[in-house]
Parts: C-alpha cells; structure tokens; sequence
C-alpha cells in the first residue's frame, strides 16, 4: 500500500490518501508528532481514504509525521485551519503588531506553531556591524505572543525572531505600521506626529450616494513624471499636493487636471510599501505598479521624499490626502491581500507555515493569482488581518474606498465582514474589486465572485461585461466591441447600460484600466483601417456609453486624451516613458478632453443617470424600439432620481455612416452632441440623422 497525502482533519482525526485501502493494517503504522509517539484509536474507510482517530491530539507545534513500513509521510495541518475546533483554541481579536505609548509598548503576535518568538529591538534600521540589538522573550497565551517593554521606544526599530518546527528565522510584523528605508525593519513610531497641519479638520467630500462617484484610475507615478508635468515633486506624494500645475504649454496637469476633468474620486495604484525587489527605495529608477506587497499596513518609501525617516512617508501620503481632499476629491485605494510578494520570504509564511496561504489537494500553494501564493482570507486570523488593515487606512488615512485586486479569491464572509465594519464608520466609503472567478480552492458559491453579486451588497464589481462588449475582448487584439463596429451587440449593451446587479452601485462601468491595452490602443490594434478621426469618434462614444450608464464610470487616466502605452499591454515594470502620462498629448487631443469633461459635467448635475435603486430604473428607463443595427437608444422618463430634466434621450450610433432613427415625439433639446459643440439646438422628431460614429443625449424640461 502507498500512501499518497495525510492531513489533518481535526486534532485528533487524520485523513489518509492511499492507493489501496484494503491492504490497510492500522499496528503497522506509527505517528510520530515531535518526540512523542500517538497511538490511533481507531479507523473508518470512507469511500477510498482512510480515517484514523488518535487517542490524543497532535500538537501542531511540532511537526507531525506518517511511518509505515519503510515509508514516512509528512501529515500536513491545513485542513484543521478550516475547523471551529481550532478557531476556538487559538482565535484572538486582541490588537496586534506594535501598540505605542511613551512610557511602554505592547508588542503582539500570533502563531500557535511558533516554539518561541523573541523581540529584537534595534536602533538601526539596517544592519551593521556596529548596531545595537536587544532580545527579549515573550511569552505565549494560546497562540497569542506578547511582551511589554517600559521605557520610550520611539525612535527604535524592532523585528521578530521565531523559531517553527525548528527553524529560526527573522521577520518584519505583518501589522507594522511604519518601517525602515526597503521595509525590512519594523520602526516604531508616534503615529500622532505624523499629522500635517490641520489634518484634524480633513475632511472627506460628501457623496450622497455611491452611484454619484466617477473614479480616476492613476498611479503616483504616472501622473507627475512626464518632464513637462510641471510638477516639482515627480513620481512623489507630493505631486499631489501641488496645485495649478501646467505643462509647457500652459494646460493643466496632474492634480489641476484633474479637478479641471471633473471625477470626484482618484482611484491610486498600489500606494502600500510593496516589494523593494521592484523598486529599491534607495534608487527608485526601476518602475513597477506595486502589486507584489511587502508591508500592508505602511505607506510605499519610493514615493517619499525621505524613505529613511519612517514617519516622513506617513506623513507625505497624508499632506497629499489632505490636500485632494482639500479640492473635493475622494481618495480609493488599490488593495492587494489576495498574494504576498514572494511567499517564501513573506513573515506570513514564516510566522505559521500554512496558515495564510490556501493549499490545493496535493499540497502545492493554490495559484490562483498567478503569483503561486493565494492567501486563505477564509482562515479567521487571515480574515482579521485583512479586516484590520482595511479599517486601519479608513481610520488613520481617511481612504475613501477600497479597490480590491483579484476580489474573487477571497470569500464572501470576509468582503462583507469589511463591508460591515467599515460601514461602522458614518461616513460613506466605497468597497469594490475584480470579481473574476479564478481557479483556487475555494467553493464557487463563497466566493466573492460577480456570480455571488446578491450575496456580496453593496459590494462593486468591475463590468468586464461593458468593458468587452463596448471595445472588444482583452484576451483577443483583434476583437472588435459595439463602439468599435461589431455586429449584433445592442442587447448586451443594453443589459449592461440599465445595470446586470441587484443594486446599480455595484457595476462598476469601465473600457480600460490599467491591465491590457489603453483604450487608444485597442481601438488602434482592433480598427487598423480607420482614419485618425474616427479612432477619435469611437473614443468619444466609449465615454458617453460609459458615463451615461447606470452603475459607476471609472475612467483610466489619461484616457480622456487617448493615451497610449505604444501598444504594450503589460506595462507593470516597463519604463517610465511608457507608463507616464504624456502632458503634450493631452494638448494634442483637447477636443476628446473636452468631451469628456462635458460628459462628466452632465452626470454629475443629473441624477437620471445615477439612479439607486433597479425598480427605479426598470420603471424609468426604456430602450426605444426597432431602431436600426449597430444603434442603441434610451430614455429616462419622470424626472428620474430627482432630475430637473422630465425626459432624457441618449442615441449611440456605432455605424461607419449617418443614420436615420426614429424618436420619441419631441420636441428635444440637445444637450450634447459628440460632433457638435452647439447646444441649445431644438429637434423635433420624429426622426433625427445620427452622424457615424456618434452620441447625443437630449432632453426635455
Ligand atoms: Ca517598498
């Protein structure tokens, strides 16, 4: 008989994987947990495994092993993580990580499977042959690990040292909240000053419901290092806290652009220290989008000023939130816990083995993030780590919302228990992700999936559905979307224009982000053969799909000037010139600026189009009937969702040539028309000529 697999099913309970059960003797086998020998009490076969019940439990302090014959076989603990038993032996709600006073700090941390855990205190935050290192043991309570010291660490920096299943090594706290210059130091700090002047009095702005926010996707980066930015502090917090800001031929940038746009919340790419493989914050030439995470809970020290003083990129991110909050802007950060940089290094994985990573079946690290460590939020102590970090930048960096990266490899229990605290905060702060449904080991109906939409309220999802049905698949260059001339597309668009989910708020509506190809590009790559100008006009009808859609528009940055990565769509660690904002060709496309602040500037100041409730859409938004290929047509009736405007009219046409539709009675007013700046023009129906590749929206009071 081989063994395949044992696990750990439950303290005392062991599942055997074998090839043949029935050659199974329990007196020839022999389990072996540390120095002590277990006996089995009995056994079951169910279906083709085996179930042994030990006499006592494993301690899963010391690794636990399988002898049979001449054969050894490694029990693994995974499945128990999963249990209530062993939630209730070792769960702790306690605040973790380093909690600073002036006269003493507590220092908590937890692994049930650590032999010992000592504190290194530090006064250096890198090592040197000169450093000064203090040790102290701590002492554990049920998996909890704690130590107070007295006396004022500030100013001290601090790691851990653990030693598991034999093994010692030193870690970062995964609950550090300030750091050293590469974050491989803990520092410990006064969090209180690091307050700019008069952040007691930030503010966030209102927003009154979540339909009402338009998202800006950037990164700190891109915005502000084109050479004719003319922004001081290139690829820094600080770029954003400089204000009227214009390039070289005086049009505004950065943070004056974006105020200028009109979008009421900055969506920033990882801001969170990630891996210093990436970017050496000692020499930050190399470019990354950061989303390989080292510390979850410290600000990034590339974008600082001053990596080396552990408070300065705290307070740097802080003056800059301060400052976007200061010109009515909403700040949502790009969060990542679904992997680690690099699972091997990471202190999750050296604090507790197999805790925080998920395990497929034959042991191998689950990889449904593409980067081999999918971390298991399903776990109670994962879950609250997760919880805690959320509430940690809600609370003491005033973050407006939460992008989640790769939200469907977490569990449903854990976006909604961060839904519900966060909600805890009076104050309304949004929590949305990618709800792709990817392969780990998790059940399909826990996980945060856009499937599971009406589980997960009011939770957004990234519509990759508009997003491909407007300008084509990402996974295929050449595929072409309704904007972009393929056929057959009206009834899609039109389910995703009235919103697929249970509440409109949670459709986040989109053409391009950061992944795959700039919106400018696709259409390039995918309408070879179109002229300059209707790349243009496709470009403009995107935006009025996106911005006249129920649910929320998110726009990447730079989109609104056709920008281009020239044709890379992985642009994670390319150079700069590849991923910046080029501020000169934001002159050269004014018009699509244009259109989009016009665009903007309509949905914000109509409700129509922001509608909260789906019966309210159901009962007020009807797509006109029979009208020909390649054109969608909707109206908003009765002064819907409060609106000044009594009906609304949208038209999209997607044909290559003018086209006669036929309207509701009029008469209309124009209220924009891509090809047109005049407004104020009376149509009266009932017909109206759409140029190519055009939008309109029209109203009547
Ligand atoms: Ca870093």
């Amino acid at each position: 008989m081989k063994i395949f697999k044992a696990f750990l099913e439950k303290f005392n309970k062991l599942k055997i994987f074998v090839d043949d059960f029935t050659q199974f003797r329990p007196y020839n086998f022999q389990i072996q947990n540390g120095n002590s020998q277990l006996s089995i009490k009995n056994y079951s076969i169910v279906e083709n495994d085996i179930m042994l019940t030990l006499t006592e439990e494993v301690n899963i302090k010391n690794s636990c092993f399988l002898n049979y014959e001449y054969l050894s076989e490694k029990v693994w603990f995974f499945p128990l993580f999963s249990t209530e038993e062993f939630d209730d032996k070792f769960y702790h709600d306690l605040t973790l990580g380093a909690i600073y006073n002036k006269n003493y700090t507590i220092f908590r941390i937890w692994s049930p499977a650590a032999s010992n855990i000592n504190l290194l205190l530090y006064d250096t935050a890198e090592s040197s042959d000169s450093e000064n290192l203090r040790r102290f043991v701590m002492k554990e309570n049920n998996g909890l690990w704690s130590i107070l010291i007295k006396e004022d660490l500030q100013g001290s920096y601090y790691n851990y040292e653990v030693n598991v299943y034999n093994d010692i090594s030193e870690i970062v706290d995964p609950y550090v909240k300030a750091v050293g210059i590469n974050g491989l130091r803990g520092a410990i700090i006064d969090i209180g000053k690091t307050n700019p002047e008069g952040w007691e009095h930030d503010r966030s702005p209102e927003l009154k419901n979540y339909t009402d926010a338009i998202i800006y996707e950037t990164s700190i980066r891109d915005i502000s290092t084109h050479p004719h930015s003319g922004v001081k502090h290139k690829g820094k917090f600080l770029a954003l806290t400089e204000e009227n800001t214009l390039s070289n031929n005086k049009i505004p940038t950065c943070l004056n652009h974006i105020k200028e746009l009109g979008v009421t919340h900055i969506q920033f790419m990882p801001i969170f220290d990630f891996s210093y493989t990436s970017v050496d914050e000692k020499n930050p030439y190399s470019y990354n989008w950061g989303y390989d995470p080292q510390n979850y809970n410290v600000p990034e020290g590339s974008y600082s000023t001053n990596p080396y003083d552990p408070s300065y990129r705290i307070f740097e991110l802080k003056k800059m939130i301060f400052y976007i909050h200061k010109n009515n802007l909403s700040i949502n950060m790009d969060v990542v816990y679904n992997h680690v940089a690099d699972a091997i290094s990471s202190s999750f994985k050296k604090v507790f083995p197999g805790y925080y990573f998920r395990f497929l079946d034959n042991t191998n690290l689950s990889n449904g993030s593409g980067c081999g460590n999918d971390t298991a939020s399903e776990h109670s102590m994962m879950r609250k780590f997760i919880v805690d970090s959320v509430m940690y930048w809600a609370k003491e960096y005033h973050i407006d919302g939460f992008r989640f990266d790769l939200m469907g490899l977490h569990d449903i229990d854990t976006m909604n228990s961060i839904r519900k605290k966060l909600d805890e905060l009076k104050r309304p702060i949004m929590l949305y992700g990618e709800g792709w449904d990817l392969n780990t080991p998790l059940a399909r109906n826990i996980k945060a999936i856009d499937s599971n939409s009406k589980k997960l309220s009011p939770i957004g999802f990234f519509n990759d559905k508009i997003r491909d049905c407007v300008k084509g698949s990402v996974f295929d260059i050449e595929d072409k979307g309704f904007a972009t001339g393929k056929f057959f597309m009206e009834n899609i668009l039109k389910k995703s224009i009235s919103s697929y989910f249970l509440l409109p708020s949670q459709s986040i509506n989109y053409v391009s982000c950061h992944d795959n190809y700039t919106l400018w590009d696709k259409i390039d790559l995918s309408c070879k053969y179109e002229s300059f100008d209707d790349k243009k006009r496709i470009v403009k009808l995107c935006a009025s799909i996106i911005l006249a859609s129920q649910g929320i528009p998110f726009i990447y940055s730079g989109e609104e000037f056709c920008r281009t990565k020239n044709g890379d769509h992985n642009s994670y660690n390319k150079p700069d010139n590849i991923n910046w904002l080029d501020w000169d060709r934001k002159s050269d496309f004014m018009d699509v600026f244009y259109y989009y602040q016009k665009l903007i500037h309509i949905r914000k100041n109509h409700p129509a189009f922001r509608m909260i409730k789906i019966e309210d859409i159901e009962k007020n938004l009807t797509f006109v009937e029979n009208t020909p290929n390649n054109t969608v047509a909707f109206t908003i009736k009765n002064n819907a969702n409060g609106d000044t405007w009594k009906d609304i009219l949208v038209l999209l046409n997607a044909n290559k040539e003018n086209i006669t539709l036929t309207i509701p009675e009029g008469p209309w007013n124009i209220a924009l028309d891509s090809n047109s700046d005049v407004n104020n023009e009376i149509v009266l129906g009932p017909t109206i000529v759409m140029n190519k590749i055009s939008s309109c929206i029209l109203f009547k009071l």
